[in-house]
């Protein structure tokens, strides 16, 4: 696919078992980038860990709350002692609460938000010094189809308004930083085949096939693949850009 060589990528919430985080750690260390994994699940880190170390790369996992400014900066400091450079951010960790916005509370927002939101711009702007430093860099964020048309049987209006955030941000912080060689890029993702889809009973499952002309979910390894191609070099003329990848569930 693409070669990440020599590269060093910051991957948050890369510790869930089944989930888009890990394949994005494994896809990027399979393409020779080094993997820093980061979560709030530490036995998932160990997990992923293993799996990149097998795939041929180095791995370095870190207990990461990305709500905690301490924490994201601690964490800076490791991966810049270990490696002395980063290259590549993917803002992955995200929550979701399925819940309607007459039940949802003030704590329930504030949850979302500071996760997959401030959280996400914690991150970000922790890398900004090194690679303005380096005049490289490449940021990815997930964002979600819900954030363009209401998030279904999922995730609430507060997913999906975080979501939407991202893209904002992302385009700002784009222009931002446009001429010092870092691009800032989203991909938005619609229903992908994680444990929340596994755990959908099967006539809620079919309601939502009904609505992808692809007529399956996604697969994590066909989130993993695009973001390989935006952290790479020749994608270096993408920047401020969002990919749908939903199996037309969006147009
Ligand atoms: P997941 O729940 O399997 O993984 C998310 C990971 O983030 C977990 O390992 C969790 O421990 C970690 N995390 C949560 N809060 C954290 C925090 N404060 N600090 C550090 N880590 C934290 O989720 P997933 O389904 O793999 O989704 C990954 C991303 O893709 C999320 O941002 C999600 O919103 C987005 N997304 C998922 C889908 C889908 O269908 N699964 C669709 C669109 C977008």
């Amino acid at each position: 696919m693409f070669k990440l060589n020599n590269k060093v990528a910051i991957v948050t919430g890369s510790g869930s078992p089944k989930g888009i985080g890990r394949n994005i750690a494994l896809t990027l260390a399979k393409q020779g980038a080094s993997i820093v994994v980061a979560d709030l699940n530490v036995e998932g880190i160990e997990d992923t860990v293993r799996a990149v170390e097998e795939a041929g790369s180095k791995a370095l996992g870190i207990e990461l709350n990305v709500t905690s400014k301490e924490s994201v900066d601690a964490m800076i400091e490791q991966v810049l002692a270990e490696f002395g450079r980063i290259d590549i951010l993917v803002n992955n960790a995200g929550i979701s609460q399925k819940v309607t916005v007459e039940d949802m509370t003030l704590e329930d927002i504030t949850k979302v938000f500071n996760v997959n939101m401030f959280g996400l711009f914690l991150c970000t702007q922790a890398v900004l010094k090194p690679m303005k430093e380096q005049q490289f860099g490449r940021i990815v964020s997930l964002s979600s189809v819900s954030a363009k048309r209401g998030g279904g049987v999922f995730g609430g209006a507060h997913y999906s308004a975080s979501k939407a955030a991202v893209l904002g941000f992302s385009k700002n912080l784009a222009r931002e930083i446009a001429t010092d060689g870092i691009t800032v890029n989203c991909v938005a993702p619609g229903l992908v085949n994680t444990e929340i889809w596994k755990s959908l009973p099967k006539d809620d499952a079919r309601k939502v096939i009904d609505g992808i002309p692809v007529g399956r979910p996604g697969e994590t390894d066909e989130i993993a693949s695009t973001i390989a191609f935006l952290v790479s070099d020749e994608a270096s003329y993408i920047t401020g850009e969002e990919i749908d990848i939903n199996g037309g569930s969006h147009m």
